[in-house]
C-alpha cells in the first residue's frame, strides 16, 4: 500500500475541503477502498476519515419519508423498524448482499459508491480502461460471465455491483451531499450514476471534495415489496439478475403499481419506467409479459459468456410480476 496523508473530519464541511486535493478520498466503513488501496488500484494522496460525523441518523421527513445519514450502516439500516415496515425492499435488497460483518462496517453512502468486481479491473497486471483509461478492455472477449449486457460501451461492460443501489433507484431515492465550497446540492439516484460511455473512469456526477451526508427516501409506496437476486450461492455473492419490485393490484386484478429495477445486467442499477408503464393498468398475461421483457433487453447486449443473461432477466421478470398477482410478497 502506497503512503497516504490521514485527516481526521469533524464536521461536514470541514470534510469536503479537507479532499480538495484530486486524488483524496473519504473512508467510511472501508470495506471497498482498502482492498483497493492494497491492490494499489487507487492510491490516493490523502484519506479523509468521515467516522466522526454526526451523519449515523436515520430521521422521518415531513413528506412522509426518510431521511438516511451516511454514516448509517447497511446492518442498521437493514433492520430499522421503519424501513422494514415501509420500505421491506430496501430491507431486502441489503440482505441480499455481501455477509453481516461487511454489512455491519458498510456504510450508506459507500454502498452506492462501491466498484464493480469485473476480474481485469482488480488485476493491475491487466489492460482496464476503468483503471487506466485508453488501456483496453480485456473482458469484451475475455472472463465477462458476470458483467452487463445493458448501458455497456465498446470501452467497458462492467457491470453495477450494489444490491441497495437497485433497491434506491426503484425508491426514487435522493441524494443529498456537500461540495468543498460549503455549498449542498440534492442528486436524485436516477441522475447520479454515469454509462461508461468512453470515459468508464468517470462513474457518477460527484465532484472533487464532494461528499455524501444523507440519501432521502419519499414517502413509502403501497403493494408488493421483494427483492429476487439470482446468484451462484445462496449468500456473499453479488447477482448474475436480480430484480427489486413494488408491485400493487387493484380490484379488478388488474396491475395497478409497477415499479422494477434490476441489478447485475446494468453497468447502472438499471430502471426502465416504460416498461413499468407497459405493464401497468394490464392484467399481466403472458403476451403483456414477453413485450414488456421484449422492451426492457431491447438494446440488450451479451458478450458471449453472460448471454444467459438475457434469458434469465425474462424469467426473473415473470416470475415477480406471477407472484405479484399471485398476492405473494410482503
Ligand atoms: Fe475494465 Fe470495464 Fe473492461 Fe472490466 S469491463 S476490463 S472494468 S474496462
Amino acid at each position: 500500500m502506497k503512503r497516504f496523508e490521514y485527516i481526521r473530519a469533524n464536521a461536514p464541511e470541514q470534510a469536503a475541503t479537507s479532499a480538495s486535493p484530486k486524488d483524496a478520498f473519504f473512508i467510511g466503513g472501508g470495506t471497498n477502498l482498502l482492498d483497493l488501496m492494497k491492490f494499489e488500484i487507487e492510491t490516493p494522496s490523502t484519506l479523509v476519515d468521515v467516522n466522526r460525523l454526526d451523519l449515523e441518523k436515520v430521521e422521518d421527513t415531513d413528506e412522509g419519508g426518510l431521511r438516511i445519514g451516511t454514516l448509517v450502516s447497511n446492518s442498521d439500516l437493514a433492520a430499522h423498524p421503519t424501513v422494514i415496515e415501509n420500505y421491506p425492499v430496501l430491507s431486502r435488497a441489503i440482505l441480499a448482499g455481501a455477509t453481516g460483518q461487511l454489512r455491519n462496517k458498510a456504510t450508506t453512502g459507500g454502498n452506492f459508491l462501491q466498484r464493480t468486481r469485473c476480474y481485469y479491473f482488480y488485476h493491475t497486471d491487466s489492460p482496464c480502461n476503468k483503471r487506466e483509461p485508453g488501456t483496453g478492455c480485456p473482458a469484451i472477449n475475455g472472463e465477462n460471465r458476470s458483467l452487463a449486457i445493458l448501458g455497456t460501451s465498446e470501452s467497458c461492460i462492467a457491470q453495477h455491483p450494489s444490491d441497495m443501489a437497485v433497491a434506491m433507484r426503484l425508491l426514487d431515492a435522493t441524494i443529498e451531499t456537500v461540495k468543498a465550497d460549503g455549498t449542498t446540492r440534492q442528486i436524485p439516484v436516477k441522475e447520479f450514476y454515469c454509462l461508461p460511455k468512453d470515459t468508464p473512469h468517470i462513474e457518477n456526477v460527484l465532484e472533487s471534495g464532494e461528499l455524501i451526508t444523507h440519501v432521502v427516501l419519499p414517502a413509502p409506496l403501497t403493494g408488493m415489496h421483494t427483492y429476487d437476486k439470482v446468484r451462484v450461492r445462496a449468500s456473499y455473492a453479488f447477482a448474475l439478475v436480480s430484480c427489486a419490485a413494488v408491485i400493487d393490484t387493484d380490484d379488478s386484478g388488474k396491475l395497478s403499481t409497477v415499479r422494477l429495477a434490476f441489478g447485475g445486467i446494468g453497468t447502472q442499477p438499471w430502471r426502465n419506467e416504460e416498461v413499468e408503464a407497459l405493464l401497468t393498468d394490464t392484467q399481466g398475461d403472458d403476451d403483456t409479459i414477453k413485450q414488456a421483457a421484449d422492451l426492457l433487453l431491447k438494446d440488450a447486449k451479451g458478450s458471449g459468456q453472460n448471454d444467459f443473461k438475457i434469458p434469465l432477466t425474462r424469467r426473473l421478470l415473470k416470475q415477480v410480476i406471477q407472484r405479484a398477482l399471485a398476492g405473494e410478497g410482503a
